[in-house]
């Protein structure tokens, strides 16, 4: 039976056909958003619907879209945003060095060069390594690249479960079996310092059930504007409004430096539901995190809605104020951290731990 797979990937910039993807009938579809910023292409019709369906699935626990690994050849996979070395994304691995790379959507050659028996890197930074974290990510990164292997000839992409990398239906069926026990993506449990309209917006919103413009545009009701109420530009979704508008990617620049976090890079909305689980901080911290960024999230989506209905402000500074005093007001009445001290609270909220 001929068919089509659409497997999706958040970090690749382009869309591009794998016909006859090792041997098999099926075809491979990547089609992408993303670029190492958090900026969107968003395919057209059925293809988006097929891609945000695929970000929610997730196979052995991870997207399907970990599980097609690049087989570089020529090198024209993104060294830091495409699956090829290892089980993740390069930055994912390495963040401090990719918040330091100056071109995020990098090909494997540009950084890469085989030389006879030598492998040659060829960095191009913003700066140069210098913090602890920085420099024993590059003395990691350095060492781990022994083992890498590079092919002659074109790029491949092959599918890591199946050891032959082909793909077919069984495999894929037997993934989906194993993984049978049903998503949750937000549970309103917990965070119980944060209120409950809160904790429901956010549960609404991994259910992709907030009105935003492409939303109502999709549902037949008239919108002035499908572009993003805060920044004006791209088509105001949902993973748009909370991750790749200009205006938000400040106010998570912003968050991450408060709370002393590496640079928060998040390409859909279920990255920014796991967030907390990411950070290396005890329980009570990533809490406290969680509840946070909840704030954040209810906090943009109130200041969207503000600009469009009530000429709100909607800039970084303002947002990113508001998830400060209400993240502290909530702390402070509505859990046992009622010492807390505002000064103390915005130059670190988590001093107290
Ligand atoms: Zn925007």
């Amino acid at each position: 039976m001929e068919g089509s797979v659409c497997v999706s990937s958040n970090l690749l910039t382009r869309r591009f056909w794998l016909n006859g993807f090792g041997g098999s009938k099926w075809k491979i579809i990547v089609c992408g958003k993303g670029g190492g910023r958090f900026c969107h292409l968003t395919p057209p019709g059925v293809w988006n619907n097929i891609r945000k369906t695929e970000d929610k699935l997730f196979l052995n626990g991870k997207r399907i879209h970990s599980l097609v690994k690049g087989v570089v050849g020529n090198g024209n996979i993104r060294f830091w945003l495409d699956v090829w070395f290892g089980d993740s994304a390069l930055l994912f691995k390495w963040p401090c060095l990719f918040a330091l790379e100056k071109f995020k959507s990098c090909w494997v050659s540009d950084r890469l060069e085989v030389l006879g028996e030598e492998l040659l890197f060829h960095f191009s930074w913003l700066r140069d390594p210098v913090s602890v974290s920085e420099i024993q990510e590059l003395e990691e990164f350095v060492s781990s690249f022994g083992d890498v292997k590079l092919s002659a000839g074109r790029d491949r992409w092959v599918w890591s479960p199946e050891a032959s990398g082909v793909f077919s239906t069984r495999s894929f069926k037997a993934l989906a079996e194993e993984d049978r026990v049903e998503e949750v993506p937000f549970s309103v449990k917990g965070c119980g310092w944060v209120p409950a309209k809160c904790r429901i917006f956010m549960w609404r919103t991994a259910l992709d059930r907030i009105p935003t413009r492409q939303a109502l545009e999709r549902r037949n009701i008239p919108v002035e504007s499908s572009s993003c109420a805060l920044c004006g530009e791209g088509v105001e979704t949902e993973d748009h409004i909370f991750t790749a508008c200009d205006v938000i990617m400040r106010v998570w620049n912003r968050f991450s430096g408060w709370i002393n976090l590496l640079p928060i890079f998040a390409f859909s909305f279920s990255d920014v539901l796991n967030i907390h689980k990411g950070v290396s901080r005890n329980n009570k911290a990533k809490e406290i995190i969680h509840g946070l960024v909840i704030a954040l999230c209810w906090t943009i989506w109130k200041a969207r809605n503000e600009k469009i209905f009530a000429n709100g402000r909607g800039n970084s500074v303002y947002i990113f104020g508001e998830v400060r005093s209400y993240g502290f007001f909530w702390l402070k009445n509505r859990s046992k951290y009622k010492d807390i001290v505002w000064r103390e609270w915005c130059n670190y909220p988590l001093y107290m731990l």
